[in-house]
Formats: C-alpha cells, sequence, structure tokens
C-alpha cells in the first residue's frame, strides 16, 4: 500500500516534464556584449518567441588577445534547467544545475539571478585592474 502510494508519487514526479525552447516558433536572437572597464565583456544571448524571452546565457569572457575571448563562467537555461558553467567550457562537464525550468515563465525569472551571478563571478575572481 504505502509502496504503490510512493510509486505513483514518483511517476506523477517523473513526468512534469522540463522546459525545452519550442523549435516550431518563430525564434528572435539577439546579443548584448557590455565592455567592463577591466577590458572583461559580460555578454547576453536572448532568444525570445513572441516577445517572451525563451532562452539566455550570459557569459563572462575576458580579452587574451586582440579580439580574442576566452569564456571564464556562464550561466544559461538550455536542456531544461538554469545552470552554470563553472570554467565557461573550458573544462568537461563543467555544468553545475541550479534549478529546473518548467515553463519560459522560469527562464523570465532566472534571468536578474543569472546576471548578478555571473557579474559576482567575475568581481570575486577577475584579478585584472579593477
Ligand atoms: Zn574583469
Amino acid at each position: 500500500m504505502h509502496n504503490a502510494k510512493r510509486a505513483r508519487a514518483e511517476r506523477a514526479k517523473s513526468e512534469v516534464s522540463l522546459y525545452e525552447v519550442p523549435d516550431d516558433l518563430d525564434l528572435r536572437e539577439e546579443t548584448y556584449p557590455t565592455d567592463l572597464v577591466c577590458g572583461c565583456r559580460i555578454v547576453q544571448r536572448l532568444v525570445s518567441a513572441d516577445f517572451a524571452l525563451v532562452y539566455f546565457a550570459i557569459v563572462w569572457a575576458k580579452k587574451v588577445d586582440v579580439d580574442e575571448w576566452e569564456e571564464q563562467y556562464s550561466c544559461d537555461t538550455g536542456h531544461g534547467h538554469f545552470h552554470e558553467h563553472v570554467t565557461g567550457y573550458r573544462k568537461p562537464n563543467d555544468a553545475r544545475i541550479l534549478r529546473p525550468l518548467y515553463s519560459h515563465v522560469d527562464v523570465q525569472e532566472f534571468f536578474d539571478r543569472g546576471y548578478d551571478l555571473v557579474q559576482d563571478r567575475h568581481d570575486q575572481n577577475c584579478g585584472g585592474g579593477h
């Protein structure tokens, strides 16, 4: 009895599907780089459909050469989860899940938090020219 109940609850939980960007909509992608005084850059990549935000990525990139940028840290909302890449993809398996996403409303909701995460990570680790 107890086990059947638990099994049902588990099943219900796994049936809630995670949010994926729909591929049948007209998607509009925009990129906004913000240059910081130290020479770093925070880049926002925003994908929207019908004026609703359906995906974002926010990246801290460091300038390592003329026109050459190296990602240090990023967070994004791909694959149904708000997650961070703690080395900015420089090392494999650097993704850490922060929160599951169930709709585009969640994507919108985590945007400010994502920007703060990237900004804080930069401020604590840049070490250059501030
Ligand atoms: Zn910097």
